[in-house]
Parts: C-alpha cells; structure tokens; sequence
C-alpha cells in the first residue's frame, strides 16, 4: 500500500463537480475552491476543500506532502481526438496551403491523408512507437492525463492493426491512459480508389473483415468515420457504424468539417458517442445535437492551423444545450498540435467559449465523451487523482498566455508524471 498524499499550495482548485455532461449555464461553473488541499489515497482523491479542513482529515497527519506553491489546480484534461500514430509531419503541405493550395487540391495531388498513409505502411513498429512515446512525454507536459487515439493511417489489414496494437503497446509502457478507436475508414485506400465503386467495397471489406478482427483482438473501444465530403458518405458511415454498433463498440464521427452532408444528424440518429469538428451544421443540426446525448466536440486547432474562417458554432450549440467538448485533433496534416492550453485559448478567442466554459469542455465533458465522467474529469471525492496545476494566480490566465506552457506539474492517480519549477511564480 503506497502512503498517502497531502496536496496543498493551491492558490485555486477547479473541481468541476456535479452532474456530469455539463450544458448550457452549467458549463460556466467550474467549482472553484480558494487555498484547497487535496487528499490522496491509492490513486484516488480521498478528500478535497479548503487547507483547513483537509488538514485536519485523519489520513493528512500521516501523509506524504506536496506543495504546489500557490498553482492553479484542474482536473487533467481529457484530449478526446487525437491521431496519435503516425510516421512522419506534413510540415511541406503546410507550407503548400500557405501559397494558397486547398486541403482537397492537396489531397488530390497525392498529400494530405495518403501520404500518411505511405509513410505509416512503410514504418516499424519500433519507429511509431518511438515518435509517440515522445508526443506522449508533451502531452504530459501540457497537462494532459488521457487521451482518446485513433487508427486511420493504415487503411489496410496489417497496417491497421499495427496501429491499434500499439495502442496497446503505449498504454501499458507510459502513464497517459490511451482510450482506442477504430478509424478504418479514415479514407478510401488507393487500391480501392481505381475500382468502380471502391469505396462500397472497401466500407464492405471493413465491415465483414477487419472490424470483426479488431473486436475479437480487443483492440478498440470506439469506431470513427470520417463521413464528409471526399472522404465517406452517409449511407456508407451508415453501415459501418451499424456493424461496430452491433459488435458492442461505441461511435463516433468525424462529421461536418468541409461540407454540410447530414453527418451529423446521423450521429444523433445512431446515438453516437461523439460527433466532431461540426464547423459547417446548420440550425436544424444544432437542434438535434443539443436534444441528443451525442457530444459536440469542437476543434478548433484545425481551423486555426488550414487558415480556415469558418468556426464551428459554439456559441450556439451552448445555449441551445448541447454538451460541447474541446480536443487537439492532433495529426500530422491539419493540427499538429498537442497542446489542450493552447485549445482553450482558441475556443476563447474563435469560438468565444468563457475560460471557465472551455476548461469544462475540456475536461468533464470531454470524459463524457469517452465514457469515463465516473472516473476522470472532475477532482471528486472517489475519481483519480488526475490533475494538471499552472503557474498562474487566476485560472484564467491559462487561456489568457496563449501560446505559452503554464503548467508546471501533471499527476495521473496520484504519481507526478511531469514537474518543472512548481511555485517559481515570477
Ligand atoms: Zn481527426
């Protein structure tokens, strides 16, 4: 049994307590405790309020200390879309879409996803795990204690399935929690694309094939589809989602990013986990989204790095009640970042998200997406000790820096896997 911990130093602690989603004016409340302690015990909070109290719980006088140092405390954030895996940047086309060239002139010029997808293929296990374990280190570094991680460079039996068991691989060897999804149908392969309807067969090849083996493996907990324009129709999402369902797996969607094609009302129709990007819904879209269950998950790092003006609309989808949720997309081709910081100051300054709205987004509402709000999300009496602590006086001084990394030590259940200078407040 590992002694307990005593945290205190904390100028601020955001809980974000209460029922979870969050919609709406709920969004707004992120439980602020002034001068908190938190206690904790085999990974899990034990006790959290105001030092005074904290320190007078009978596992405190016993407890092992940290001291934060007068940090602002939040739970770690919950990163609910990332292309983890890949092989190498697409740093040229970046500078391709500079000189004016659009996301599909790219891709049809053989970049965008298929270069991936060559790089992927013809990449080690070795040197994918390598290139990830070190985005891992800066997810860690940025705050970050899970983050969902999708296949989808693959695009062929071995090459998908190398992806998702390494997955595996990086789940057990470091300490972010790495929940897995199954983006089979990211694009149509090449070798599909010179067949008449290639992309019928293919959707059938994923269907009877590969998702059968991916669930016998265990491999993933979610299926993704990137239903949009140049990518997957509706019908199509239709029928791979109805196959994953039906296998036990959750969904989820890459819906509405280049054009508006229903996805996202399919989305609602499936009773999707997720439906993400959204930047092109229309009002009857957000009205199905915000009755539903379905998380809008809005990314606004992608509209940031392609030059794009056209945000999703967030506002709207919070009044109207929607449960909105933020993560990085981090990928190789549209959002390079990894940083959940810098998102918030994005969904402050783009999506004209509060500070106290875009930390629920992205923390309690992100966990709902994943089906983890029992455990993560929120700094309750019974969750993991997964925290993320700044060195700011105000919590809204994290979105406020942008650009700037802040947090100067990340725990997941109760273990520091990230500390630089706790307290060195300048
Ligand atoms: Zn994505």
């Amino acid at each position: 049994l590992s002694k307990p911990l005593l945290i205190t130093g904390c100028a601020e602690l955001l809980t974000l307590r209460g029922p979870a989603p969050r919609r709406g004016r709920a969004l707004s409340d992120p439980g602020v405790i002034g001068d908190a302690a938190l206690l904790v015990s085999e990974g899990r909070i034990a006790s959290v309020g105001r030092r005074r109290d904290i320190e007078r719980h009978p596992l405190a006088r016993k407890a092992g200390k940290l001291d934060l140092g007068g940090s602002v405390v939040l739970p770690g954030f919950v990163d609910s879309h990332t292309h983890l895996v890949f092989a190498a940047t697409r740093a040229d086309e970046h500078e391709h879409r500079i000189s004016g060239a659009t996301y599909e002139e790219i891709a049809h010029a053989g970049g965008g996803i298929l270069s991936s997808v060559r790089a992927l293929r013809r990449a080690s296990f070795e040197a994918l795990e390598a290139r990830a374990l070190i985005a891992l280190r800066r997810f860690a570094e940025h705050g970050t204690t899970t983050i969902e991680a999708k296949s989808g460079y693959g695009l062929d039996a071995a090459s998908e399935l190398k992806t998702l068991r390494l997955h595996r691989t990086l789940a057990a060897e470091q300490p972010i929690n790495i929940v897995s999804t199954f983006l089979g149908a990211h694009v149509v392969p090449p070798e599909y694309r010179k067949r008449r309807n290639g992309a019928d067969a293919y959707i059938d090849f994923l269907s009877r094939k590969l998702l059968p083996r991916v669930v016998k493996e265990g491999l993933a907990e979610f299926c993704d589809v990137f239903c949009d324009r140049g990518a997957f129709t509706v019908p199509q999402t239709r029928k791979l989602l109805t196959a994953a369902r039906a296998c036990g797996l959750g969904l989820r969607m890459h819906a509405e990013q280049l054009a508006r094609t229903g996805a996202a009302q399919l989305a609602v129709e499936l009773h999707a986990a997720s439906a993400d990007h959204l930047e092109q819904i229309n009002a009857a879209d957000i009205r199905a989204i915000a009755k539903s269950d379905t998380v809008a998950t809005l990314l606004p790092g992608c509209g940031m790095h392609l030059g794009a003006h056209h945000p999703a609309p967030a506002r709207r989808l919070i009044e109207a009640g929607a449960i909105v949720a933020l993560a990085t997309d981090y990928n190789p081709g549209t959002c390079p970042t990894l940083s959940m910081p810098m998102i918030l100051s994005l969904a402050c300054a783009q999506l004209r998200m509060t500070p106290a709205e875009a930390i629920a987004a992205a923390t309690i509402n992100a966990a709902y997406s994943l089906r983890r709000h029992d455990r993560i999300g929120s700094l309750e009496v019974g969750k993991y000790a997964d925290l993320a602590a700044f060195n700011v006086a105000d919590y809204r001084e994290i979105p406020y820096y942008f650009g700037v990394n802040l947090c100067v030590l990340t725990m997941k259940r109760g273990r520091v896997i990230y500390s630089r200078g706790v307290g060195g407040r300048g």
